[in-house]
């Protein structure tokens, strides 16, 4: 068996199941799912490694019945960032257990892994974590963001996954500075979440981002050249007090913006005459 396209819809639906098997949110925020009834409900053990190498976190059938979800201790910078993404490790992984006959004991795999098995899991992480339902309408800003980060206990990164998907053409990327011996000094793609391409670490070459580094917040339209963010797009970016990261959010220009835009010159020549 292998995994269709079309099988990645099941994600949604089984992260709804999972979901509402467990009940409630947590502490001060209801909209979080508690990731320990997940585990609690699934049969699902925590174990810290360590240990260095390539995965934050893996999936380890148990003697009994049950996984083993092992898990890399991080270099985050504080500790509810730390939480937040072994959350999402955490939702990932329980992904990965729709992938096993939970019929045999140990659990054993039902078909080889592929890279829509990835696919398949970060969309269920995403959707178990932010219902896509709940978020759907808020606007393209960063305090939407920030607002899904805060009500559901999530990385900006895992919030601006979930948002980007109601947003199409949308890009969100996050700009760390860095410092390099001979390009000097820089704003750098530090991570992204949207469909169209950009190229990893790269610099974005936005004035409306480096404003915002200064600033705390800008925004406006400008022309971007970087993958496929090409031509003439709506830019707003932000820098949290404290911060070392610029979040930006790109979109195309609406049709309305585009009409007045084509208005507005018309308007003026007009009223010139
Ligand atoms: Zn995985």
């Amino acid at each position: 068996m292998t995994l269709r396209e079309v099988d990645i819809d099941v994600a949604r639906s089984l992260a709804c199941e999972v979901r509402s098997a467990v009940v409630g949110g947590f502490g001060s925020r209801p909209h979080a799912v508690s990731l320990k009834k997940v585990c609690e409900a699934g049969l699902f053990r925590v174990v810290r490694t360590s240990r260095t190498g390539e995965r934050d976190a893996y999936l380890v059938p148990r003697s009994t019945a049950g996984f083993d979800v092992v898990v890399r201790d991080g270099a985050e910078r504080t500790r509810s960032l730390a939480r937040r993404r072994l959350r999402f490790a955490l939702a990932h992984e329980v992904g990965h257990s729709f992938f096993f006959n939970r019929r045999m004991v140990p659990h054993d795999r039902t078909c080889e892994w592929t890279d829509s098995e990835e696919l398949f899991c970060n969309r269920f992480a995403s959707e178990l974590l932010v219902p896509s339902a709940e978020v759907a309408g808020l606007p393209w800003t960063p305090g939407s963001l920030r607002l899904i980060r805060d009500q559901y206990d999530v990385s900006l990164q895992a919030a601006a996954m979930s948002a980007v998907a109601h947003h199409p053409g949308a890009v969100a990327v996050a700009l760390r500075e860095t410092d390099h011996p001979t390009k000097g000094r820089a704003l750098r793609i530090g991570w992204k979440a949207g469909e169209p391409f950009v190229p990893e670490h790269a610099r974005l070459g936005s004035l409306v981002a480096e404003a915002a580094w200064v600033r705390g917040t800008a925004q406006g339209v400008e022309e971007l050249r970087l993958g496929h963010l090409n031509g003439q797009l709506h830019v707003e970016a932000e820098r949290e007090p404290g911060s070392s990261q610029v979040l930006v959010l790109i979109r195309p220009r609406t049709q309305l913006e585009l009409g007045q835009m084509e208005l507005f010159p018309r308007a003026v020549s007009s009223a010139l005459r």
